[in-house]
């Protein structure tokens, strides 16, 4: 498979150079060539087949021969090494929790399938080494970290500022040790964020070979489709038409579940949820894409004032307007429509959510209202845990914290702390 540039002036790479570089010479998004849709009987058979062969059928294409078909279902298996419960919260509605990996949120699955293909490229160069740089306002760093830790070839820096990020999250950044090393930025997310795209312009580390991790790689985004297709293997005995809500920051997920329709899993609709950061709610009502500084939220994954992975979608409708709105609506709730939510669903329902969840639960009925006859499936991206300043408070419960996250809280905080770029170059060395 090759991959183009969105923004047309870059030569076309293979899967390799796109994982590999990241992001285009021309700063574009790396795009496949081809989307085939799969074969009617694999979607007949669906319930026949195991997660990791549902994922295998998926991606195979887009890896092609670069990647042995055996080596490709290891690396498979070790991304898919948790569960991915579809739980009834009222009729007709489901949480899709896609938090049981690892860091329990659901960016583990695509930080451990690109980790696992950059281990690979790098498996003959003794060498080789890439290393990953990355900038995280909380869940991105702490997937990252645990994603890459032990893959040899690859060295992880995480860039996080000092003091805004939750007590877990810091742990998960700087707890692991080996090839992991985190910087504590003395200043905000795009302090960070404006660190880390002045180094990957930095001609003079070109030897360092800097890759990025979030989901402009396609090896980080392409494997987010996996979930949707296992939820339409649980859902289709009841033979409806299933809806999807994707609380939307960068839209890589919900863009990896376009792909999905793409391949021919029947979704009849999808629902961007977005908290107050509506620049896709915005362009679907006015028609004109005008994107907006982020604004602080308590669904702050999601506090992202011009999704990056947009320009992906548009490309799949390649501005078809009128077929986009039939298969794709955008909504926007602020945070105390959120809490509401979060209220209702514990107290009427007995389930736990966490903001981003709530913001896709509201999206959800939304839309509902439009198509009656429908399944809906909202993803919960996170684990309340991981948002329990603002779950706690809401709800007057305390979450027990889960093994996953205790075995990280009575490690050793290992951080070293930067105030400037140049301070992070002579770091990166
Ligand atoms: C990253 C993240 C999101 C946003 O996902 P996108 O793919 O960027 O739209 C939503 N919820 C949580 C908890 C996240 O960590």
């Amino acid at each position: 498979m090759k991959y183009y540039s969105l923004n047309h002036n870059a030569p076309n790479v293979s899967f390799q150079e796109a994982v590999i570089q990241g992001l285009a010479t021309d700063k574009g998004l790396y795009f496949p060539e081809t989307l085939t849709p799969l074969a009617p009987s694999f979607f007949e058979n669906i319930e026949n087949l195991s997660h990791e062969e549902i994922a295998f059928e998926a991606i195979k294409q887009f890896v092609g021969d670069e990647i042995p078909a055996d080596t490709l279902k290891q690396i498979i298996a070790e991304t898919l090494c948790f569960d991915f419960p579809l739980v009834e919260v009222e009729n007709g509605i489901y949480s899709l929790e896609l938090f049981h990996g690892p860091t329990m949120a659901f960016k583990d699955v695509g930080a451990r399938f690109m980790s696992r293909c950059l281990g690979y490229f790098n498996k003959d160069d003794k060498d080789a080494k890439n290393t990953v740089l990355v900038a995280t306002s909380g869940d991105t760093g702490g997937a990252v970290a645990s994603g890459f830790l032990g893959v040899t070839g690859v060295d992880v820096v995480i860039l996080y500022p000092s003091g805004k990020v939750s007590d877990i999250q810091e742990r998960q950044l700087t707890t692991l040790g080996q090839n992991i090393r985190a910087l504590e930025v003395d200043g905000v997310f795009d302090d960070c964020q404006d660190m880390v795209k002045k180094a990957f312009l930095d001609e003079s580390l070109n030897h360092m070979r800097l890759t990025s991790a979030n989901s402009i790689n396609i090896a980080r985004w392409l494997p987010q489709m996996f979930y949707f297709f296992f939820a339409y293997k649980a859902l289709k005995s009841q033979n409806k038409p299933l809806v999807f809500s994707c609380p939307s920051g960068n839209f890589g997920n919900i863009c990896a579940g376009i792909i999905a329709k793409k391949l021919g899993l029947p979704i009849e609709h999808f629902v961007a949820s977005t908290n107050v950061n509506d620049t896709v709610p915005r362009f679907l009502e006015k028609g004109i894409y005008d994107p907006k500084p982020s604004i602080a939220t308590i669904s702050n994954a999601m506090d992202v004032g011009n999704p990056s992975n947009f320009v992906r979608i548009q490309e799949m409708y390649q501005n078809d307007l009128e077929q986009f709105k039939k298969d794709f609506t955008s909504y926007t709730f602020n945070d105390a429509e959120t809490l509401v939510a979060l209220k209702a669903i514990h107290n009427e329902r007995g389930y736990i959510a966490e903001p981003h969840g709530a913001v896709g639960y509201l999206g959800l009925k939304k839309e509902l209202q439009n198509i009656p006859n429908a399944i809906g499936v909202f993803l919960e991206t996170a684990h309340p845990i991981k948002f329990l300043d603002v779950v706690e408070p809401a709800l007057g419960v305390t979450l027990p914290l889960p093994e996953q996250i205790e075995s990280v809280m009575n490690k050793e905080k290992v951080s070293v702390k930067i105030s400037t770029y140049e301070e992070l170059k002579a770091f990166l060395g």
